[in-house]
């Protein structure tokens, strides 16, 4: 399909971006409100043969559910919860209802989404497209593992209901499909029974990676969420070093007024730092931090208050600022430039077990002598799921968030190009909400070639036009559909 017609439907030019704000471009957005509508719109686009792009709240961080010169089709405004059964904890949504509003409704009633990502403002059907994960991914799987079942539109606008047993081979792959196989219309998903608005969190200081990794897998077993930062310019000794955050639900009687911290007003925090500054201004002030040197004295002083952190006692954190705390610093994200070309990049590298160590270590290394280092590191423990086009393996993942500006750009393309050939030697894979990089040939020398050529003659089968199309697609998987032998 060609993207031309694109002024015959309806909708509205916009700037589409990716979350990190360096790749993007201009498109046409439209809003449909229900399945007709989605329906309507996929229809005016196969006669027109114009390709679409699945959206919901554009929280990717690169193109994956961008098409710039295209049609992004946003399903966030089909946003209500259609039900929601406080006895099984089971909720049924519309595509576009956010992380957020699922907290919010469940909450109060003693629930708890099984899986979230580090920001509350994804929606479900972006988070099942992506397969997304928690800092409990190595407990609890991925959140494909709590969907139970969806209902899909299919590129010829059929309505496919998929679960574990009707439609299986569907269900596995449009989870972490990245919207490449339909559009997901209603969502039913399993979520956490809680007994208080609190978590008990510890923190563990470690001196490098090796201590880090130690640390986490003796703690699998204990802890309900356990999440890594690492100061990434720590070198030598120090490679890796960091602060791990160790977190367990509490058990029924442990907090002694469950009402209080489960109301939604005890689960936000304050507007201002120290009750003065206004965290909506902050962005303003972490500006004169983001560059190299900037960034290596935040690091230092994080990692320094980290260790005093972690000789004080265990603390109760509540369950939003536990999960989501980097939203209440609201756009943070500009500290790293608004304009065109410039923001960041995350590359998420997820490693078995047995390779890990090393490869990470390499990569770290590698950063610092190409002085790319990046601001942000995050490391996960993980665990295999069912779905085809999965990121998650058992081992472990690095996110790491590079800077990027006009001028560093095609040399930190390439660098990342390193990276990934280091990651994908090592055994490893990619996780395409957090990409704007990868190549078709690291791609399939990651993910297993029979998974990657099932998932495309499912999507020739019930896509043979290729109405859906993103620019992650066409970076990454259209060149490969195109040329089985491609790599
Ligand atoms: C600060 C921050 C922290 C994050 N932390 C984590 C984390 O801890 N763990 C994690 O796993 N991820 C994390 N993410 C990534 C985020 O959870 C995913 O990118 C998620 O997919 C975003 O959802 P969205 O609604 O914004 O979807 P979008 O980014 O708009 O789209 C994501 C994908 O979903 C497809 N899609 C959208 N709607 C539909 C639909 N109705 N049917 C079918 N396909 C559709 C799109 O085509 C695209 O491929 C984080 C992102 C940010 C910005």
């Amino acid at each position: 399909m060609a993207a031309n017609a694109v002024n015959d439907l309806p909708g509205t030019y916009e700037y589409v971006e990716g979350w990190g704000m360096a790749v993007g471009g201009l498109a046409r957005v439209v809003r449909p409100r229900s399945v007709e509508e989605i329906r309507a719109v996929f229809a005016r686009a196969r006669a027109e043969r114009v390709p679409l792009a699945l959206r919901g709240t554009g929280n990717s961080y690169g193109d994956a559910s961008c098409s710039a010169g295209g049609v992004v089709v946003d399903v966030s405004r089909m946003n209500r919860i259609l039900a929601f059964d406080a006895a099984t904890g089971i909720a049924t949504c519309e595509p576009g209802v956010t992380i957020e509003q699922l907290w919010k409704h469940i909450l109060p009633q003693g629930f708890w989404p099984k899986v979230v990502s580090g920001t509350a403002f994804p929606t479900l059907a972006g988070a099942a497209a992506m397969n997304i994960h928690g800092k409990n991914n190595f407990k609890v799987g991925t959140l494909g593992d709590q969907i139970l079942s969806f209902d899909l539109v299919l590129p010829s606008g059929e309505l496919r209901t998929c679960t574990r047993a009707e439609n299986a081979d569907l269900f596995h792959a449009a989870i972490g499909g990245f919207g490449m196989l339909g559009c997901f219309s209603r969502i039913e998903l399993r979520t956490h029974r809680v007994h208080s608005g609190e978590l008990e969190v510890r923190a563990f200081a470690n001196r490098n990676l090796r201590e880090m990794m130690e640390f986490m897998e003796s703690e699998r077993g204990r802890a309900d969420y356990l999440v890594g930062w690492i100061d990434m310019f720590g070198r030598g000794a120090a490679l890796g070093r960091g602060l791990v955050h160790w977190a367990r639900y509490l058990e029924p009687g442990e907090d002694p007024d469950p009402a209080r911290t489960l109301a939604l007003a005890h689960q936000m925090l304050p507007p201002r730092v120290a009750g003065v500054f206004p965290k909506s201004e902050l962005w303003r002030v972490m500006r004169f931090l983001c560059n190299d040197p900037g960034m290596r004295c935040v690091n230092f002083a994080k990692y320094v208050s980290g260790r005093l952190e972690a000789m004080g006692p265990p603390r109760r954190w509540r369950h939003a600022e536990f999960a989501f705390l980097l939203d209440f610093v609201p756009n943070w994200k500009w500290a790293y430039g608004r304009q065109e070309r410039r923001g960041l990049i995350q590359h998420q590298l997820f490693l078995p077990q047995e390779t890990a160590l090393a490869a990470y270590t390499e990569v770290l290394s590698l950063n610092q002598r190409r002085g790319f280092v990046p601001y942000l590191g995050v490391f996960k423990r993980h665990r295999p799921d069912p779905f085809w086009m999965t990121h998650a393996v058992d081992g472990w993942s690095l996110a790491q968030d590079y800077k990027v500006t006009p001028s560093n750009r095609e040399e930190l393309w390439r660098h990342c190009h390193a990276v990934s050939r280091i990651a994908a030697d090592a055994g490893g894979r990619f996780y395409f909400a957090k990409d704007a990089v990868l190549r078709p040939e690291d791609m399939l020398r990651s993910y297993p070639p029979e998974r990657v050529q099932a998932f495309l003659k499912l999507k020739r089968e019930l896509d043979p036009d290729g109405l859906l199309q993103t620019d992650l697609w066409r970076r990454v998987f259209a060149p490969v559909a195109a040329d089985p032998g491609h790599g």
